[in-house]
């Protein structure tokens, strides 16, 4: 745990909408008297009919009920649309980036709203009505957004399905969901390669399990034929130019569905998450403005695939309920070159940058040329989510990409939590490189040990919420008791996260990874974060991952897989000389037993690594893999396999 400690950047301390007792009074208040700190909140949100009531919650896992807003009535896309054009019609409302660097396109408040409601009349005409599912599987263009919107100006469900997954996940996931119908693109585009979406789509409804889809809209978005099948597809272009764009928005429950959507699967079978509409909308809005000190005139980007949580907090519903610009980029950070992030930042004066610590590494790993090729003038903020971010990548980050004037918000939550629950408050926070620092507004984290008993001061243990937020998940889709055993019966009364965190003389929470990945050497618990950082700080070093092997004395041995830098050979002194640096860095019980090179991690689609499949190979249960269909590239693993044991 490097104890540095930032304090605020003074060019953002002068305008800082929040100051350090600010936050503590704030904080105080939001959990002193919570239901009425949310009803304030929710009246930046349009009711359709107001509220009357703010909670209505237990955790206790044989009594359990989450309400939040219960009797009032909204829709979203009006609270993301609507009330916009009124007041700034011409304000852009997303500025899509194309994969190609000369493609770039702005839809204003007032054009995204006519395509919503137009499209949203297409689904009702293919029968899309109230509470139904409908899948999305697209790429990263305004479509996709316009497509999320219109199900919830009609009160349908959506469940969008990263655009990078195979046939047999996106049927899986449609089966699930029993989805009617589906939205694609003929191609998606990504670093100058195209991804045959319709071609996927049309194998996934060959399967046994999908035959509910009775349509599939497709946007004609690369010059490249599909076939179409007769009765079941249709082209988007041509739908959306025989409907009007006349449509209401249907007023919702506020515990109605809004979407659907999975987990990334870093611990195995990933799980259907079912968000509401009333909570969850105020609790992304309500963080977004908070955690990335929102003003008027930002130009925010977040580079999360619309496929994860983030996508759907952050890039979409957060930023366009309250009015923002938001950025949505189709590629990828190293096309043409590693100087694209910065080259976006430039063209469109972008003020904040939300992206995760894989990108980071991956940049930094390239070296600082590439970024240095960018003003960043614009740059204010920036932020970092998916994973602990390692001191080292946080300080590059900080120094290299915000030129050390913009804070960080390392931010902490799940797709479980709708939004984020960790994280500094820009302006109020001092900054700790790794930390994701203190709790959102009205958020009640707290540490216990392995039988529930809550910790005092300073500790480490499993990170658990004693409380509900208006975000939180409401059940696994199809299977309310794999919801409760998953996150309520570990600790009676208690959202159990999965991951294990300390806490620090000024309360500031440090993420050590999740529970089921932390290392029990000699009966000393060590968190995957804090060994993997050590080595990350290692100049060979690009990126590492650790997790525990079975050994005969300690009981649980430590093996770290190491990606170093480019330019830098594996030697066995190297080897030795990581395994020192360790020691000294943390601690001789902190000694990576073995050490492998690694060409590269398994990564789930969402860039983070998976440490269940490394637990196995270090084991060498190979015929135990288990879920692999959610990794990015299953190739790493056989690479991986072959190096850890050549003679397999
Ligand atoms: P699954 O639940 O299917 O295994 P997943 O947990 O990877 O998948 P997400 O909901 O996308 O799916 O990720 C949430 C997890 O990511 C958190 O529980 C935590 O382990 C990690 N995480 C996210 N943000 C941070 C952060 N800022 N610092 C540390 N860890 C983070
Ligand atoms: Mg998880």
């Amino acid at each position: 745990m490097s104890q540095q400690v930032y304090p605020v950047p003074e060019s953002f301390l002068k305008n800082a909408r929040t100051t350090a007792e600010d936050y503590a009074a704030k904080y105080q208040q939001s959990v002193t008297d919570n239901a009425q700190f949310w009803r304030e909140q929710a009246q930046s949100i349009d009711w359709i009919k107001p509220f009357t009531k703010v909670r209505d919650v237990s955790f206790d896992k044989d009594n359990f009920h989450v309400e939040w807003f219960g009797d009032g009535q909204l829709n979203v896309s009006a609270n993301c649309l609507d009330r916009h054009v009124a007041n700034h019609p011409d304000k852009p409302a997303i500025i899509w980036e194309g994969d190609h660097p000369y493609r770039h396109k702005i839809i204003s408040f007032r054009e995204l709203h006519q395509e919503v409601c137009r499209f949203a009349n297409v689904l009702k005409k293919q029968g899309v009505k109230k509470g139904d599912r409908v899948t999305l599987y697209m790429p990263m263009i305004p479509e996709a957004a316009i497509a999320m919107l219109a199900c919830t100006r009609i009160g349908a469900v959506h469940c969008v399905v990263f655009g990078g997954f195979s046939p047999d996940s996106l049927a899986s996931r449609i089966e699930d969901s029993q989805s009617s119908v589906v939205i694609t693109a003929n191609e998606g585009l990504r670093g100058g390669k195209t991804i045959p979406l319709k071609t996927n789509v049309d194998a996934a409804l060959q399967m046994p399990g999908t035959t509910g889809v009775t349509s599939v809209i497709t946007v004609y978005h690369t010059e490249h034929p599909t076939p179409m099948q007769q009765g079941r597809d249709i082209w988007y272009h041509e739908a959306i130019a025989e409907v009007n764009e006349d449509c209401p928005p249907e007023p919702m429950d506020a515990e109605a569905p809004l979407f659907i959507l999975y987990t990334s699967g870093s611990t195995g079978k990933p799980k259907g998450v079912l968000h509401t509409t009333g909570g969850y909308l105020v609790y992304a809005a309500t963080t977004f403005r908070e955690v990335f000190d929102i003003r008027p005139d930002d130009v925010y980007w977040c580079t999360a695939d619309v496929g994860w949580i983030t996508g759907h907090s952050y890039l979409l519903y957060g930023p366009l309920a309250n009015g923002t610009t938001t950025v949505m980029f189709e590629g990828v950070p190293q096309y043409p070159t590693w100087a694209r992030i910065g080259q976006i930042i430039d063209k469109h004066d972008v003020t904040i940058l939300y992206t995760a610590p894989t990108a980071i590494r991956s940049m930094m790993r390239e070296g600082d040329h590439y970024v240095r090729e960018s003003d960043r003038h614009s740059l204010r903020l920036l932020g970092s989510v998916g994973e602990p971010i390692n001191p080292e990548a946080w300080s590059w980050y900080y120094n290299v990409v915000g030129e050390g004037r913009c804070p960080i918000v390392d931010t902490w939550w799940q797709t479980e939590t709708g939004g984020i629950l960790i994280s500094p408050i820009p302006g109020a926070t001092p900054l700790k490189p790794g930390s994701a620092t203190q709790p959102f507004y009205g958020v009640q984290p707290a540490i216990v040990d392995g039988e529930g008993n809550i910790l005092d001061g300073v500790c480490e243990g499993n990170l658990v919420l004693i409380d509900s937020w208006p975000g939180q998940m409401r059940t696994v889709y199809g299977d309310h008791q794999r919801f409760i055993d998953t996150y309520f019966s570990t600790f009676n009364g208690m959202y159990f996260t999965g991951d294990g965190a300390k806490r620090d003389k000024d309360g500031y929470y440090w993420i050590t990874g999740r529970v089921d990945d932390v290392l029990n050497v000699s009966g000393h618990r060590l968190g995957t974060a804090e060994v993997e950082s050590a080595l990350v700080a290692h100049a060979a070093v690009a990126e590492a991952a650790v997790v525990g092997m079975p050994h005969e004395i300690k009981g649980q041995g430590i093996c770290a897989y190491v990606t170093l830098q480019a330019d830098v050979t594996p030697t066995e002194e190297l080897r030795k000389e990581l395994r020192d640096w360790v020691r000294r860095e943390i601690g001789p019980i902190a000694t990576p037993d073995a050490i492998h090179w690694a060409p590269a991690l398994p990564k789930t689609r969402s860039g983070k690594i998976m440490r269940r499949i490394l637990r196995k190979i270090a084991a060498n249960e190979l015929d135990t893999l288990g879920d692999t269909s959610t990794l990015a590239d299953p190739s790493v693993v056989d690479n991986l396999i072959e190096t850890v044991y050549p003679d397999h």
